[in-house]
């Protein structure tokens, strides 16, 4: 494994090289400035999509959900806490399968919620269904 690691900023898509060491410290975007990890998930479009798990060298967790769908809203602060844990190993994202239609249709997404875990640009795990914060990130690390 290398010493530094591409990471994307959640703001501007700016692609970093951050010193692995360095991940915890709250790093900032050379860019824009902003932090490149907020402790929370980051809404990708599918430009943004493209750029974090294409780009980025920490694996991405992603949420397909819906604006409609109670079980998404449920879930939805369980992710969030979900993600204050596994960042800065692991970049946390939501996709709203109703405004990024395509990229549900792209990754054949039936049901919502549905978790997407991708590594080195590939999905590496998939799971349908509302989970709490503990189990995200147990299935998440499960993973990796
Ligand atoms: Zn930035």
């Amino acid at each position: 494994m290398s010493d530094s690691l591409h990471i994307v900023c959640p703001h501007c898509t700016a692609v970093n090289r951050i010193p692995s060491a360095r991940l915890g410290e709250s790093p900032r975007c050379g860019k824009c400035h902003g932090e490149l990890f907020t402790g929370h998930p980051v809404e990708l479009d599918a430009a943004g999509f493209d750029k974090h798990v294409g780009r980025g060298d920490i694996p991405v967790l992603v949420d397909f959900w819906a604006p409609w769908c109670g079980p998404c809203k449920m879930m939805a602060p369980h992710f969030v806490q979900a993600a204050g844990q596994l960042e800065p190993r692991v970049r946390v994202a939501k996709v709203d399968t109703e405004a990024e239609q395509a990229l549900g249709a792209r990754f054949g997404i039936r049901s919502i919620p549905t978790l997407a875990l991708f590594k080195g640009g590939r999905e590496v795990a998939r799971q349908a269904g509302a989970m709490g914060a503990a189990d995200i990130v147990r299935w998440t690390q499960g993973h990796l």
